[in-house]
């Protein structure tokens, strides 16, 4: 089982969206096992984005995702990595598929209402940065016979 990293961003806690949105994963059968609210500081920030810290539009992202707290989410599945980036959608939720988060919920590049890992080495990095051992739990979901083949698990 793989286990990625989605961060409810401000666009998502100050629209009151958070229960619709982390309804979807578990209507999916995507298991929460980490769940935290946290203030990013700009070292958390920094490494997270360090992709686009050299970017000239960098300052507006940081600012937008520390504009309020956000809530961070360590979820659970097969191949899970890239279902919750097919959730989510692509960047702009101008051109994200309806259906997608992003696609039901935004109509912009940057205020896009979720993170999600990219690939299943960059989740691994980011559920290390984001939360503890501790904050991970491990507990066996009782729907998974209903969710999962026997061979699949
Ligand atoms: N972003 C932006 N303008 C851009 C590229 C990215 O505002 O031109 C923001 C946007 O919020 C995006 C985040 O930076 O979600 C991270 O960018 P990335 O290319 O990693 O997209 P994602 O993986 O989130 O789809
Ligand atoms: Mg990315």
């Amino acid at each position: 089982m793989q286990v990625t990293l989605v961060i409810l961003k401000p666009s998502a806690v100050q629209r009151g969206i958070l229960g619709e949105i982390i309804s979807r994963f578990e209507k999916k059968g995507i298991q929460i096992a980490g769940i935290k609210m946290m203030q990013l500081t700009d070292e958390t920030l920094e490494a997270h984005y360090a992709h686009l810290t050299e970017k000239p539009f960098y300052s507006r992202i940081k600012n937008s995702m520390q504009a309020s707290p956000v809530v961070v989410l360590a979820l659970k599945g097969l191949d899970v990595v890239n279902v919750v980036r097919k959730l989510s959608g692509v960047t702009n939720g101008r051109e994200a598929q309806p259906g997608t988060i992003r696609g039901d919920y935004s109509m912009s590049v940057q205020e896009n209402i979720v993170h999600a890992s990219d690939s299943p080495e960059t989740a691994e990095a980011e559920i290390k940065r984001f939360f503890t051992e501790g904050e991970i739990f491990n507990y066996t979901p009782y729907l998974n016979p209903y969710l999962y083949a026997n061979d699949e698990l």
